[in-house]
């Protein structure tokens, strides 16, 4: 029985996890809501401690040793730019554990089943905590090795892909019932070898601009998971916790899904059609139109109107500085310089507004995509800075493609575009960029930082 002021002590916890996710709603509050958060989780950690008599001391402390020193370590040295992998992984850990605790409960419950009736819920509730935080963990893990590029990031499909999806999904329903009318360890672990198959078999068929919204389902998944662990442990903070990060998980999904025109059926299940891997991969050798930081310089120069796109290749080069430095000169020559924020630029949901604010870029210029993308008609010049895929008209002209049903930065509108990247390398979803051909295209090839220093110099001296 938890003792009354171990019950208030997880209620404070619950509190603060919510007041978190309030506090994590605004980029002003985002900070303090995850300190919030990370008190909350503390409190709820240290009450266990006392509230109970724990066996094993010996091994969960240092264990506990060795996951703070990896968490912190870890989360120090991350790129920004690194950071969905990081979640990612966190994610999948968070997984994995939950299922651990369930098999070992399900010893509990086995042994108690041999001398009396343990309640069907409670094992139902321990296969279901087994097999989708074995999905969560080893999904997670393929998102990781997408993401990091360990392994391609395009969708990996094979023959018969369909027909082990299926099987494994009604094997593990199947060893479910077993388990629940025999409660034996040796169910919950093949149970647990299917949830591991099953989240490979889920993740590897999803392309490379879709990851993001599958590692937000598995945070999901991951969230009712260790919800389902807290009802079957009686541990109402475990309960909370789980359903915030499953509700909040499954809202994130719906609005990324919807942020990328996809339906999370599309996301999941486009690549076993066929289509998704469209194009992906190859490097053109078509000609192209290039110039260098001077010509570019009197292109904008002439210009009443500037549209900056800001993309993932910004943020790896650390030319924010002096990309915010380029408008300032340009605004002071009377030009209007904005800059179109897609929802999915960069690595992580809102990394352009961090990395563009972290420059104290004003806020006014940032204008979100529907509200920007009437505009790029009246725009003489568009100035792609290290992104690809959210102009890429692809999404609207190639059923198929990766990214199709997108909706993108109408970039392709404009009098004038320039992109500012390393080479004909494609972005993130692999697939070619035909912007890239077009007769109003220039390419000023480099690295963005150190092109972005030339072009303000050329601009200065114009
Ligand atoms: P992309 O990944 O499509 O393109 C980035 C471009 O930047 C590349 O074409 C690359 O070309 C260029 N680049 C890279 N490094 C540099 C550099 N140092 N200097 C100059 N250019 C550079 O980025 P976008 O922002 O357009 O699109 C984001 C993509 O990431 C979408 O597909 C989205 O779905 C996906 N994604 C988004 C997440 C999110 O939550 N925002 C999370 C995970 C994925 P080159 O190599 O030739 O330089």
């Amino acid at each position: 029985m938890t003792p009354i002021w171990a019950q208030l002590a997880y209620l404070i916890a619950a509190v603060c996890f919510i007041l978190a996710l309030k506090g994590l709603s605004s980029p002003k509050t985002a900070r303090n809501g995850n300190l919030i958060g990370a008190v909350g989780a503390v409190l709820a950690c240290v009450t266990v401690f006392f509230a109970r008599d724990l066996d094993h001391l010996t091994l969960i402390l240092p264990a506990i040793a060795v996951g703070s020193v990896v968490g912190v370590v870890g989360a120090q040295r991350v790129q920004m730019t690194q950071m969905p992998q990081l979640v990612a992984l966190f994610n999948g850990v968070g997984g994995g554990a939950a299922a651990l605790v369930a098999l070992l409960e399900l010893q509990h419950l086995g042994a108690l089943s041999d001398v009396g009736d343990v309640p069907e819920f409670d094992l139902a509730a321990t296969a279901f905590t087994i097999v989708i935080g074995a999905v969560s963990f080893s999904g997670s893990l393929v998102t990781f090795a997408k993401l990091q590029e360990l392994m391609t990031s395009r969708p990996v499909t094979f023959p018969g892909l369909p027909v082990l999806f299926g099987g494994a999904l009604l094997a593990s329903v199947g060893f479910g019932v077993v388990m629940v009318l025999d409660p034996a360890i040796w169910s919950g672990v093949v149970l647990g070898l299917l949830g591991l198959a099953l989240g490979v078999l889920l993740v590897l068929p999803v392309g490379g601009a879709d990851v993001p919204i599958v590692i937000s389902l598995l945070n999901a998944f991951t969230g009712l998971t260790v919800a389902a662990g807290g009802y079957v442990l009686g541990n109402t903070v475990l309960l909370v916790a789980g359903t915030l990060v499953g509700a909040s998980g499954t809202l994130l999904t719906k609005l990324m899904a919807a942020a990328m025109g996809r339906s999370l059926l599309n996301t999941l299940f486009g690549a076993l059609k066929g289509g998704s891997t469209l194009g992906a991969g190859e490097i053109s050798d078509r000609p192209v139109r290039s110039a260098g930081p001077q010509d570019v310089a009197i292109l904008l120069g002439y210009a009443n109107r500037v549209i900056v796109v800001p993309g993932y290749g910004l943020a790896v080069a650390q030319a924010q500085h002096a990309l915010r430095e380029l408008a300032d000169v340009l605004g002071d020559k009377g030009i209007k310089v904005d800059y179109a924020i897609h929802p999915v630029a960069g690595r992580m949901p809102g990394h352009m507004n961090v990395l563009l604010a972290e420059a104290q870029v004003p806020y006014e210029q940032l204008k979100e995509m529907d509200e920007i993308n009437g505009d790029f008609k009246q725009a003489d010049v568009v100035l792609v800075v290290g992104a690809n895929d959210v102009v890429n008209p692809a999404a609207k002209t190639t059923p198929g493609a990766p990214i199709y049903g997108m909706p993108i930065l109408n970039a392709d509108e404009a009098h004038q575009i320039v992109f500012m990247k390393r080479s004909m390398r494609p972005g993130f979803a692999g697939i070619e960029n035909e912007l890239l051909f077009d007769p109003k295209t220039t390419l000023l090839f480099g690295d963005a930082k150190d092109t972005m220093s030339k072009l303000l110099a050329a601009v200065k001296s114009l």
